[in-house]
């Protein structure tokens, strides 16, 4: 078999309008500026994309990047990133997905895949290392995500596909990739709008090396040491999943109950990952490959289904005041055969049932009340009755009936399921995120409420913090290497590690901008390095993420966002809860403004036309 070495630098462009295909060769010097990934796929999007364009329009676009460290047998190395516009946003949405499709696109020979234009009627796409063939896809248009995936099974060895929801343009429609998926933002919609409903990749052609293979299996195994060492790769996700996130959630008042009116609940401990693991859990199901492990399957009812992350036990399960976990594994199936992803669908849902309560909006929706959920989830997939505007998302239906004090979406993406009361940097991270209110953006939920690394409920350091995450997290998501991979990364160095939190918090308050340089990130750039032979220290490697950070923005600003949009929920900012004793609400504006000096953004939150400069992002 033929090898790669490490990246093969051809993306595969197809035009769906005329199904034609071209061979992208990736200009080294992008490679060293974007890693790969996410960052490659933006900047791939950045070169072809006309800003103002139409989500659904076959103008838009929608890139996808395997990065570096697929196919390698890298730590967590079976993810892969897509950029489009999103129709929920009408902004930047990225997304990062660990099915199989990554590691059959890349072992075909392509490192990435960029799809344009639109077609009439509705197809699937073979690609193998000779190209792109296009089939008529009528015969599965309509059905849902197991049938479509079923029906490819002998077609590649991995397969994106999309839902009715995605066909029926559902604004937060999903796309499929074995069990796992490209959830936020609705590119489902995207290919649904052109026609494509699924694409196959044969895979297996190539054998991915890395370029000095002694030195990468030295840096493989010091991380995956580190992974095999850290309490919450090892233990916590491994044996509960993401679902191990409730109790802590909990514990720090940042669980949503009843569309975030409240932060805990007397039955929580039904939905803990605990209890799941211990009377639903029966295996392993994860991305392909991990080295953490924090996908599983369980038992639930007579069904053997999915275990539910912990974000969709949040929107889906409590913030509805539903707290029985076989219900939310049964509706996450269902989400997941229409094809829509489960943060927007619980947010909309949740705000359906205030607003009926407010009497602003018919519905028969209650908290509580698990009957209607089923089958409303499939009525959005399947763009009927109610679901036709449910589908349109949160931001769509309160500018319509009303009740935006109490819509739980930032730049119009639905909050990920961690009340930002219990963790102001957290409230501020979802602020800034630049494909609105993410939690993976600069995940500090993780450093103020989990594991303490920095103060929870000051302002001070909030800003730096913020910015620093945000950076790393891009960069991580350029190697195309799990994010949750940074509890071992960060939490296994000796500083972090022995020096006592009180002193890293201190720390991390008065000085973030020295305390943050010296934790070591080394085991990604260096198993970078390792793979593709292109040098990188620590802040080389960040500075990539905050380059493709800053890409990321400048973009949203070109499609409109401003400093208006740098911003939270009204309950968030205005509303307290009866379980928080200090009625404490995020004081968001207090940390903006320094968080836009230290980007280098002006004050109405737009790049500096310096700061594009610094970093090489030319104006088209
Ligand atoms: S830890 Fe979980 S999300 Fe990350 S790569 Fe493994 S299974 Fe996927």
């Amino acid at each position: 078999m033929k090898e790669i070495t490490g990246l093969s630098n051809r993306v595969l462009e197809i035009n769906v309008t005329d199904q034609t295909y071209s061979v992208y060769e990736v200009p080294y010097e992008d490679t060293v500026k974007y890693l790969g990934g996410k960052g490659l796929a933006l900047k791939l999007f950045y070169n072809r994309f006309i800003a103002g364009t139409d989500a659904l329009s076959p103008d838009n676009i929608i890139v996808f990047h395997t990065g570096a460290y697929m196919g390698t047998g890298a730590p967590c190395s079976g993810r892969f990133s897509a950029v489009s516009k999103s129709p929920l946003t009408g902004i930047i949405a990225s997304s990062s997905c660990g099915g199989p499709f990554g590691m059959a696109l890349k072992t075909s020979g392509w490192d990435g895949l960029i799809i344009n234009g639109a077609s009439d009627k509705p197809v699937w796409i073979e690609i193998d290392s000779g190209g792109a063939k296009f089939n008529n896809a009528e015969s599965i248009w309509g059905k849902d995500s197991d049938y479509t995936q079923n029906f490819l099974k002998d077609r590649g060895a991995g397969t994106i596909a999309i839902g009715p929801a995605g066909e029926n343009l559902v604004n937060y429609a999903n796309i499929i990739s074995g069990n796992r998926f490209l959830g936020r933002g609705g590119m489902g919609a995207v290919l649904g709008s052109k026609k494509v409903k699924a694409v196959t990749a044969k895979g297996g052609e190539f054998k991915i090396v890395a370029k000095n293979r002694e030195e990468f299996k030295k840096n493989r195994s010091a991380f995956i040491a580190d992974i095999n060492k850290n309490e919450f790769t090892s233990i916590e996700y491994r044996k509960y999943g993401t679902a191990s996130n409730v109790k802590p959630a909990i514990k720090n008042l940042m669980l949503p109950v009843n569309n975030f009116r409240d932060g805990t609940h007397p039955d929580f401990e039904n939905i803990t990952g605990e209890e799941i693991g211990e009377n639903h859990t029966l295996g392993y199901s994860t991305c392909k490959p991990c080295s953490i492990l924090c996908g599983h399957k369980g038992k639930f009812g007579d069904r053997v289904l999915q275990v539910p992350e912990y974000e969709t036990i949040g929107l889906l399960g409590t913030s509805l005041g539903i707290f029985d976990p076989v219900a939310i594994a049964e509706w996450n199936e269902t989400c997941k055969l229409v094809g829509i992803d489960t943060i927007s669908a619980g947010a909309t849902l949740a705000w359906a049932m205030e607003a009926g309560e407010n009497k602003i909006y018919k519905t028969n929706l209650k908290f509580g009340a698990a009957d209607l959920v089923n089958e409303i989830l499939e009525d959005i997939g399947y763009n009927r009755g109610a679901g036709t505007e449910l589908g349109k998302g949160t931001r769509w239906l309160s500018e319509k009936y009303g009740g935006k004090e109490y819509a739980i979406h930032t730049k119009g993406l639905e909050a990920a399921a961690y009340d930002p009361r219990g963790s102001y940097g957290h409230g501020l991270g979802l602020a800034t995120a630049n494909r609105g209110a993410c939690h993976l953006s600069a995940t500090m939920m993780s450093l103020q409420a989990f594991s303490r690394f920095s103060y929870k409920f000051r302002i001070m350091g909030n800003a730096y913090i913020t910015m620093f995450m945000e950076d790393l997290n891009f960069a991580i998501n350029s190697l195309q290497t799990c994010q949750f991979t940074i509890y071992a990364v960060f939490g296994e160095r000796y500083l972090t590690k022995y020096l006592p939190g009180i002193i890293i918090r201190i720390l991390n308050l008065i000085i973030p901008q020295i305390a943050l340089q010296v934790v070591s990130v080394k085991h990604y750039f260096r198993t970078y390095t390792s793979i593709t032979g292109i040098k990188l220290n620590q802040y080389k490697f960040r500075r990539c993420g905050k380059r493709g950070h800053l890409l990321e923005r400048y973009m949203n600003t070109r499609e409109g966002i401003t400093s208006k949009d740098d911003t939270l929920p009204h309950r968030f900012l205005y509303e307290s809860r009866t379980s928080d004793k200090k009625n404490r609400r995020v004081p968001l504006h207090k940390m903006l403004r320094r968080y836009y000096w230290y980007r280098g953004y002006d004050r109405n939150g737009i790049p500096k036309p310096s700061t594009l400069k610094k970093w090489g992002i030319t104006i088209p």
